[in-house]
C-alpha cells in the first residue's frame, strides 16, 4: 500500500522503491516481534545535579537487540514505531520497564522516560501511566516525563488537561530538546513544564560560538522567573561542563558525566562528576 495511493489514480513503483518497501515491511514485521519477544532494552543515562553534587537520576532510552542486526539504537526505529502505531505498546513497554527499574534503585534517585506525540493521542495515556506507577510501587514524584514541543502544536487544550493531570499525582514534566522546534517561549507559560532541556545542539556551539553563552544564560533567566530548573543536555568536554556551571544550569548531562548503560551496569555509589583532574 503507497502511501500517495489514494490521492492518486496510479502509482509506479521502481526497484528501488519497491526494495525499500519490502526492507521496511520486513523491519516493521521485526519490531512487532520485537515488542512480543523482549528484544527491546532499555539503557539508562545519569544526569547531575550541578550545585548538589551527584546523580539525581537516570533517563531511560530504548534500544534494540535485533537478532541479526546487532543494537539498533532509537532514531532507527522510533519513526517507523510512530508511523505504524507500534509506538503505543512499545512506549507502554518502556514506561513500565522504567519504573520497575527505577522502583529497585535508592530513592532519591529519579527516571526520566521520553514520550512521543503519538502516545499523546491516546486516551488511555494518563491509565498507563498511573498502572505503571502502581504496579511498580513507583512513587510517582520520582517520575518524570519528557516530551518535546510538537507535542504542544496540535490538541493544546487536551494536552494542557494531561498534564494538570499528571503534576496533580506528582509527576514531573520536562521538555526535551528545547531550542530544536517551534520553541514559542509561550509554550512555557501555557504548560506546567518543572524542567527545560536545552537541546545538545547548542552545547556543541558553546565553546567557539559566544552567541550560544548568551542564548543559554537567556533561557537560564527566563527559567528561573517561571520556577523551573534547566538541564544541558550532551555535555561531552570539562570545558563545556565549567561554562555550563558558570552560566547556571541546574542539571548536567552527556557523555563526560556517563554514557547510557544496562540497568545493570549502573554503578549508584560512584561519582558521576568529573573529577578534578579530568578537568583539567
Ligand atoms: P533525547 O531524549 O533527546 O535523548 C538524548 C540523546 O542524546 C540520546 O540518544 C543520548 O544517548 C544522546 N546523548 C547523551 N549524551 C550525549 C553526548 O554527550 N553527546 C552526544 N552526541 N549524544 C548524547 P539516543 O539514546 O540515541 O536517543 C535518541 C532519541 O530517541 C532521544 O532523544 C529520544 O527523542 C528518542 N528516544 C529514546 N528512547 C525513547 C523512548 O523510550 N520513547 C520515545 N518516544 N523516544 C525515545
Ligand atoms: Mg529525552
Ligand atoms: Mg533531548
Ligand atoms: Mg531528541
Amino acid at each position: 500500500r503507497s502511501k500517495s495511493a489514494g490521492r492518486n489514480c496510479f502509482t509506479v513503483y521502481d526497484e528501488a522503491m519497491s526494495a525499500e518497501l519490502v526492507a521496511r515491511n520486513t523491519l516493521e514485521g521485526d519490531l512487532r516481534d520485537a515488542i512480543a519477544r523482549c528484544q527491546l532494552e532499555l539503557h539508562y543515562q545519569p544526569f547531575v545535579d550541578v550545585i548538589g553534587g551527584g546523580c539525581r537520576g537516570f533517563e531511560a532510552l530504548v534500544r534494540w537487540r535485533h537478532p541479526s542486526r546487532g543494537l539498533i539504537p532509537p532514531d532507527q526505529f522510533i519513526p517507523l514505531a510512530e508511523e505504524t502505531g507500534l509506538i503505543v505498546p512499545l512506549g507502554e513497554w518502556v514506561l513500565r520497564r522504567a519504573c520497575a527499574d527505577a522502583a529497585t534503585w535508592p530513592a532519591e534517585l529519579m527516571v526520566a522516560v521520553n514520550l512521543s506525540p503519538i502516545q499523546f493521542k491516546e486516551a488511555e495515556l494518563f491509565e498507563v501511566i498511573s498502572a505503571a506507577l502502581r504496579d511498580s510501587g513507583l512513587p510517582p514524584e520520582r517520575l518524570e516525563i519528557e516530551i518535546t514541543e510538537s507535542v504542544l502544536l496540535e490538541r493544546g487544550v487536551e494536552n494542557l488537561a494531561f498534564m494538570e493531570r499528571l503534576k496533580s499525582i506528582g509527576v514531573e514534566l520536562a521538555l526535551d530538546d528545547f531550542g530544536t522546534g517551534y520553541s514559542s517561549l509561550s509554550y512555557l507559560t501555557a504548560f506546567p513544564f518543572d524542567k527545560i532541556k536545552i537541546d545538545k545542539s547548542f552545547i556543541r556551539n558553546l565553546t567557539h560560538q559566544p552567541r550560544s553563552s548568551a542564548i543559554i544564560s537567556s533561557i537560564v533567566t527566563l527559567a528561573r522567573g517561571l520556577d523551573m530548573s534547566v538541564t544541558a543536555e550532551g555535555i561531552e568536554t570539562p570545558e563545556e561542563f565549567e561554562r555550563l556551571t558558570a552560566l547556571g544550569v541546574n542539571f548536567a548531562q552527556g557523555y563526560l558525566l556517563g554514557r547510557p548503560q544496562p540497568v545493570d551496569r549502573i554503578e549508584f555509589g560512584a561519582s558521576v562528576q568529573p573529577s578534578r583532574r579530568d578537568a583539567a
